[in-house]
C-alpha cells in the first residue's frame, strides 16, 4: 500500500496518516452529501489528504464540511489550505472558535510551563480561519452520520465525534496511543484534570476508535480501550 492510502477503519470511515507512521491521524468519513474530513494536520497535510481523496477517486471538491476536534496546531495548520481546496465548511467548537479565529493557543491555553513556550514558537502559528459554523455537545451533523461528544479537558472546546452507523468513535486528543492507551501529556492541555470526567461522557458501546496520535484499534483490540475507559474515566457525579 503506499504510503499515503487511506486505510478503511470501519466501512466509511478512512484514516489518513498525514504524519510519520502513526504519529498523525485525520479521517474522511463517507456521507450521504460527500466526505466529512476530521482534522487536518500540520501544513504538510493537505496534500496528503489530496492524494488520499485521488486514490479514493475522488476530488477535493467531493469533501463537504471539515470537523476539527480542537484547535491545537497539529490539527489546523494544515486547515486554511485545505478550506481553500476544498470549499468545504468548517466546524468546530463554540468553546474552541476563538482560539481558531485567533490562529494560534493564547495565553494560559496550555496548563503547563512546556506548553506555554511552544505556543511562542512561530510553527505553532496558524493561519486564522473564522469557523462556518460552530458545534454543540450532543448534536448529529447532517448529512455526517458524526455525533459530537463534547470532551473538555485537553481544551475546553474538544470533542470526539461517534459515527453511529459504525460505532466508531473518532476521539481526537481526549486520548492517545502511542506507546499505549494514555491521555497524553498534561502540560499540552488547558485543564488536565477534567479529562477523566471527559472520557466518562464517551459511548461505552464502539466498535472501533480512531485516534489523532496512533493506530487505530478494531475488532477484539477495542476491549483494551475500553478497559482504558473503564480505569481512567470518572463520572463528574461521583
Ligand atoms: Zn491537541
Ligand atoms: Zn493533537
Amino acid at each position: 500500500m503506499p504510503p499515503n492510502a487511506a486505510e478503511i477503519v470501519a466501512p466509511g470511515v478512512h484514516r489518513i496518516r498525514v504524519g510519520r507512521g502513526d504519529t498523525e491521524n485525520a479521517f474522511l468519513v463517507e456521507g450521504d452529501d460527500g466526505f466529512t474530513l476530521v482534522d487536518v494536520g500540520w501544513a504538510s497535510a493537505p496534500a496528503v489528504i489530496t492524494d488520499a481523496l485521488a486514490a479514493l477517486g475522488d476530488r477535493p471538491t467531493a469533501v463537504r464540511r471539515i470537523m476539527v476536534t480542537h484547535a491545537h496546531p497539529d490539527h489546523v495548520r494544515g486547515l486554511a489550505t485545505m478550506r481553500e481546496l476544498t470549499g468545504a465548511e468548517v466546524l468546530i467548537h463554540h468553546a474552541d472558535a476563538a482560539w481558531l479565529r485567533a490562529g494560534r493557543v493564547p495565553t494560559g491555553g496550555r496548563s503547563g510551563a512546556v506548553g506555554s513556550t511552544l505556543d511562542r514558537l512561530p510553527f505553532m502559528r496558524w493561519t486564522p480561519v473564522t469557523p462556518d459554523r460552530t458545534l454543540d455537545d450532543g448534536e448529529l451533523v447532517e448529512g455526517s452520520g458524526l455525533r459530537v461528544v463534547h470532551t473538555p479537558g485537553h481544551t475546553a472546546g474538544h470533542v470526539a465525534l461517534h459515527h453511529e452507523p459504525t460505532r466508531t468513535l473518532l476521539i481526537g486528543d481526549a486520548a492517545f496511543h502511542l506507546r499505549g492507551l494514555g491521555l497524553g501529556p498534561a502540560t499540552l492541555a488547558h485543564d488536565p484534570d477534567t479529562r477523566p470526567d471527559a472520557l466518562a461522557a464517551l459511548p461505552t458501546d464502539v466498535a472501533a476508535v480512531g485516534f489523532a496520535h496512533g493506530a487505530p484499534l478494531t475488532g477484539d483490540a477495542v476491549g483494551a480501550f475500553h478497559d482504558f475507559v473503564r480505569a481512567t474515566g470518572r463520572s463528574s457525579t461521583s
